[in-house]
């Protein structure tokens, strides 16, 4: 096995641990180390990594778990992530975990926070809300204060307040983190049968689950990798950016069923919250914590999470296609996901208005049947190539 297979085997196997083991592992390691899993989408892991603690995703229990007793916490016609991760909590699963943030983005998510509160998951459960005002007074005022909550939090867990070093450096490592996952996007464009979707989604969730520290050296070896050697053959398929699938995860099934009914994902919102802040956070001020505050405020995605008039998500969603010189855009969004269906007829026109070609479907997280999907995208990909 080579360098690059045994990195996507360690980031395949990481990626879907469902009881984090390395995460636990190095939490063990030191007595004043603290675990806090939080929910997509976005979470500004900076502040825990400065208190000596690691942030792990929990992305959803995906196909790997049954669910039994997470269906009578949540009505049937909802999405499926918060149902897995109530199983998680009331499972085994998240033992170890000092506490959990619920980033804001919709009412399950919301209401997943107080059941946590009621199922004694962790020593703390925040729910975490974001600015949807962008005045630095206001909104920003507002945020700085949520960022505080959490470090308060932690220090209640481990004593940990850190300073303006310690939060200076952790905000470097994740900028170092978000540009090389850049970097591999940008290698993607060029080159994008040398590392498939399905091999990059495992790289970049696998680097929920560890340290900022060793994500970022085995993105260093892969972007090397990939940038200088030919890794599989060029394939006559079209470009696809796919959109929608920010929060619950779709079956990495569904993402292999685009590859081979001939797309290359050349963008996707997959592990949206590693890519959420765009460019880097400055690092060398006397006040890290604004540092954070403004890039939220200027630097942000687009993203159905974000009220965003004055700056409309359809607009930059056909950008980012023409950017990676998509042929096409693929909005796959879990069933129920509020925020994700009731963007998409908005975003639509805009690709309409811009002439590029699209397609829809829906999935649960623990889909098993990606026939449709398939045909779907394979008739998509040959009428682009037929007829664009
Ligand atoms: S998938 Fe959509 S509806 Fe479900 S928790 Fe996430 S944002 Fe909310």
């Amino acid at each position: 096995m080579n360098r690059l297979e045994q990195i996507l085997a360690y980031c395949e196997k990481t990626a879907f641990d469902l009881h984090f083991t390395d995460a636990k592992k190095w939490k063990a390691a030191s007595a004043d180390r603290v675990l806090v899993g939080y929910l997509p989408i976005y979470f500004p892991r900076e502040v825990v990594h400065a208190a000596h603690g690691l942030a792990v995703g929990i992305m959803g229990s995906g196909d790997r778990k049954q669910i039994i007793k997470g269906d009578a916490y949540y009505q049937s016609y909802i999405c499926h992530l918060p149902r897995g991760v109530i199983e998680m909590g009331l499972d085994d699963n998240l033992q170890d975990f000092d506490g959990f943030v619920f980033p804001a983005i919709c009412d399950c998510v919301r209401n997943l926070s107080g059941m946590f509160r009621i199922t004694g998951n962790g020593k703390f459960s925040r729910y975490f809300d974001y600015p949807q005002n962008f005045q630095k007074h206001i909104g920003g005022d507002f945020y700085r204060e949520e960022i505080l909550k959490i470090l308060d939090d932690v220090k209640q867990v481990n004593g940990v307040k850190p300073d303006k070093a310690a939060l200076n450096k952790s905000i470097g490592l994740y900028n170092a983190n978000r540009r090389l996952i850049e970097r591999i996007y940008d290698i993607r464009q060029e080159y994008p049968w040398r590392l498939s979707a399905v091999e990059t989604y495992h790289i970049i969730r696998a680097g929920l689950a560890i340290t900022v520290e060793e994500h970022n050296s085995l993105l260093e070896e892969v972007v090397s990798i990939i940038e200088n050697n030919e890794r599989g053959e060029p394939m006559d398929n079209i470009r696809v950016v796919v959109t929608g699938s920010f929060c619950e995860q779709p079956p990495i099934g569904l993402i292999k069923s685009v590859e081979m009914a001939g797309c290359y994902i050349v963008d996707d919102d997959f592990m949206l919250g590693a890519r959420w802040i765009q460019g880097d956070v400055d690092d060398t001020t006397d006040s890290p914590i604004d540092a954070l505050v403004t890039a939220y405020l200027n630097q942000s995605t687009f993203s159905s999470a974000v009220y965003d008039v004055g700056n409309p998500k359809g607009k930059r969603l056909v950008e980012l296609a023409r950017q990676r010189k998509a042929d096409g855009i693929i909005f796959s969004a879990a069933s129920f996901c509020d925020p994700a269906l009731l963007d998409r007829p908005e975003m639509q026109k805009e690709c309409d208005a811009a002439g590029i070609p699209h397609i829809n479907f829906q999935f649960h997280e623990n889909t098993g049947q990606f026939k449709v999907i398939k045909e779907q995208a394979g008739t998509f990909s040959d009428s682009i190539k037929l007829w664009a």
